[in-house]
């Protein structure tokens, strides 16, 4: 039996390239200006698996005109141009929720890191600092603080699970308010929010929507104690406002594993030292990355049976 076609756009592992080949014919490519480069018989093929960080547009859509599903890697599809997929009847999957606890466990990593200072602990000790002058100097609590959570989705509501078990106090901001244990506040905005907490953890969608989310206004708001954790997307934040402020001391500090423009950031972080950089690492485990191209699969599978989709986007 003939195989259907896929094109596979972007960076895979080799063992989601062997499982794709084993039940498709694959065309696989780096970013989706290359689709004008395939054969003619790859471009009658009606479905796509997506992995990257680069924009795909309606023109890009175009010029595969039997598409009809876009399978994404990633719980975040800001890539794709989800608009110009439903105009055209293509429908979108993501992976959400099996990275869910991979990406809370970073956020929380990395605000106790920088709240107990671990980095510089490690090199305290490397370079022989303990041995010649004693104790390092005192660094900051991370149970039992005030936090918030600027959109409590799926990741965010991990977060803030994992942080009323350090017995944080829980603050959180949504469009709505949430069905949420007991002695949560809700903050109809992420200002008030800012105000009410020692650190916030930004868990939005990325995208046009939420482009400079966390303005200046909730930075000043976070103030020259607070810290700021990201692992959402660069575009949720204000980044510049967040460089001044880190920079001038108005914000305490920062814990980020996504940035604009990645991986080429902006080298003002490099000189900061009230920050903690992360390579947007959040779901990058063998295990959410075996279960993030299962779940890929398993969409384009469902497609190709006829059934319904596991995760769609639109
Ligand atoms: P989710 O369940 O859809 O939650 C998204 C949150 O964004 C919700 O709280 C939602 O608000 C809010 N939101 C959506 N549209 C909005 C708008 N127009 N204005 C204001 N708020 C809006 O998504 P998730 O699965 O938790 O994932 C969240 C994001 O994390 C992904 O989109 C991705 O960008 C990022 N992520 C990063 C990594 C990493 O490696 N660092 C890994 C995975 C995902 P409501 O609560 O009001 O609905």
């Amino acid at each position: 039996m003939t195989q259907p076609i896929l094109i596979a756009i972007g960076k895979f592992r080799q063992i989601d390239i062997d499982a794709m080949r084993a039940e498709y014919e694959l065309h696989l490519i780096d970013n989706a200006a290359r689709i004008a480069d395939l054969p003619a018989e790859a471009k009658a093929a009606r479905a796509v698996a997506y992995s990257s960080h680069s924009p795909i547009s309606g023109d890009e859509m175009d010029m595969l005109p039997g598409l009809e599903i876009i399978a994404h890697f990633g719980a975040g599809y800001d890539s794709i141009d989800v608009a110009a997929a439903s105009q055209r009847g293509v429908k979108v999957t993501n992976t959400p929720d099996v990275l869910n606890d991979d990406v809370a466990d970073l956020a929380v990593a990395m605000f106790i890191m920088q709240a107990r200072e671990m980095d510089g602990a490690d090199s305290w000790v490397r370079s022989g600092k303990w041995a010649e002058r004693g104790a390092m100097p005192l660094a900051r609590s991370a149970s039992a603080r005030k936090v918030g959570i600027c959109g409590l989705g799926r990741i965010g509501r991990e977060i803030a699970d994992r942080l009323a078990a350090m017995k944080c106090e829980i603050h959180y901001h949504s469009r709505s308010p949430k069905d949420v244990p007991e002695g949560w506040t809700y903050h109809a905005d992420p200002v008030a929010l800012a105000s009410a907490v020692d650190a916030c953890f930004v868990a939005l969608v990325g995208g046009a929507e939420t482009e400079g989310y966390v303005s200046a206004a909730v930075i000043e708001a976070l103030g020259p104690t607070g810290v700021l954790v990201n692992i959402s997307r660069g575009s949720t934040v204000d980044e510049a406002a967040m460089l001044d402020a880190l920079e001038a001391g108005r914000l305490g500090g920062a814990a980020l594993d996504v940035f604009l423009d990645e991986p080429q950031i902006d080298p003002r972080f490099r000189a900061l030292d009230n920050v903690l950089l992360a390579p947007h690492i959040g779901s990058a485990t063998v295990q959410t990355r075996n279960a993030m191209g299962q779940l890929q699969r398993d969409n384009l599978a469902a497609f190709f049976a006829g059934k319904p989709l596991l995760t769609p986007v639109n």
